[in-house]
């Protein structure tokens, strides 16, 4: 007999999310370079505010977020009420498809761009729209080519991964501006903290009805594995997404940690500086080896080989040194690794691996 229970249309359309590996067959001493994680791990502080979390874990949490929010309003100069926190900023990215699009709506995001993007827009039953890149760079043109009647939300990262690359304040204005009356632009910030001086697009939020910031603590503040993210925009839009959002989406330990890691500065600042320092080594001991990448402004490098075939073998030579870093053919750029900016002794570690596959081959 058929099978009459069916999800709703759009959900077996979903490729599921391919995460960095983090195992090497056979190889002991595995350092991880394929998930844009903070190598240094989250600060003293945070660990800190965990460890007394623990004594409090039969009460339920804050249903508003409010020291949370009030924490990153302070330190980024925001309005609280304008500031929505979720389970990293995927579940931000999820509230948004959820609450503005569905059946016969267009969700657009670009030809490299974030692979949440498309996941949500499916799951909300909507139609995902992808629009070209101009050198794995967002092309404003392109976006708002794609823009029409249907279209409900505008999803870019900038600095965007995995490509790395960034595009002015001027450039995100121009497609603010541009987008049709109904439609929304995402500007995901999810590496804003890498570029020295940047609001994320703050000010463009505050500025505008048609724009909405997402941040999250995944990358610089080292917490992917604890889960929190945020988001900054229109109050109405803000209304709108703490309706869909469940009253005790994030735990109170998950509330203390993000709280104590946005309120040190200085390791925040000193994780930057060093991701920067790391990066351009890396970036210039790679072009050394005749392997190039765009000018990167978040906490990895898009490396670039000749083809397909070497950029496959180069990360199959990596990992048999232990050296995880991430193929992303899925995000149509066959010819590419991303690898994630290390401590000094991975980064060194990737530049003498690649040195040796060069010179192997
Ligand atoms: C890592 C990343 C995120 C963060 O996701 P979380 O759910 O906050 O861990 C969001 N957007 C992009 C482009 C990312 O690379």
């Amino acid at each position: 007999m058929e099978n009459v229970i069916q999800p709703q249309p759009g959900i077996m359309d979903i490729q599921l999310y391919q995460g960095g590996a983090s195992h090497a067959e056979g190889v002991s001493d595995v350092v991880k370079l394929s998930s844009n994680e903070n190598p240094f791990g989250p600060s003293d502080a945070v660990k800190e505010a965990v460890r007394k979390s623990v004594h409090e874990l039969h009460r339920y949490p804050s249903i508003d977020h409010l020291s949370l929010r009030r924490a990153i309003a302070q330190v980024h100069k925001l309005d609280a009420d304008r500031i929505i926190c979720g389970v990293g900023s995927d579940e931000i990215i999820s509230f948004l498809c959820n609450a503005y699009a569905g059946p016969g709506d267009e969700v657009i995001h670009t030809e490299h761009g974030f692979a949440m993007y498309r996941i949500s827009t499916l799951a909300a039953g909507a139609t995902p729209v992808e629009v070209p890149e101009r050198e794995r760079t967002v092309d404003v043109d392109a976006i708002l080519d794609a823009c029409c009647f249907r279209t409900k939300l505008v999803f870019i990262a900038n600095p965007a991964n995995p490509t790395g690359t960034m595009i002015g304040g001027n450039e995100v204005a121009r497609l603010a501006d541009g987008l049709p009356p109904q439609t929304l632009l995402v500007l995901d910030g999810a590496y804003a903290e890498y570029v020295d001086g940047f609001d994320g697009g703050a000010s463009l939020v505050d500025s505008r009805d048609n724009v909405i910031m997402t941040r999250t603590f995944s990358k610089l503040y080292g917490l992917g594995g604890l889960r929190i993210g945020w988001g900054y925009g229109p109050a109405p839009v803000i209304d709108v997404l703490n309706r869909v959002r469940g009253p005790f989406n994030l735990s109170q330990t998950q509330l203390v940690a993000a709280e104590a890691a946005i309120r040190d500065r200085g390791y925040a600042e000193r994780c930057r500086a060093e991701n920067a320092r790391l990066r351009t080594w890396l970036a210039e001991a790679l072009a050394g080896l005749g392997v190039p990448s765009d000018t990167s402004c978040a906490n990895f490098v898009l490396a670039r080989f000749s083809d397909q075939d070497e950029a496959e073998a180069c990360e199959a030579y990596l990992r048999s040194r232990g050296l995880l870093v991430r193929k992303v053919a899925g995000y149509k750029l066959p010819n590419c690794l991303r690898i994630t900016v290390g401590d000094e002794s991975a980064c060194r570690r990737v530049v003498h691996a690649v040195g040796e596959f060069r010179e192997v081959r």
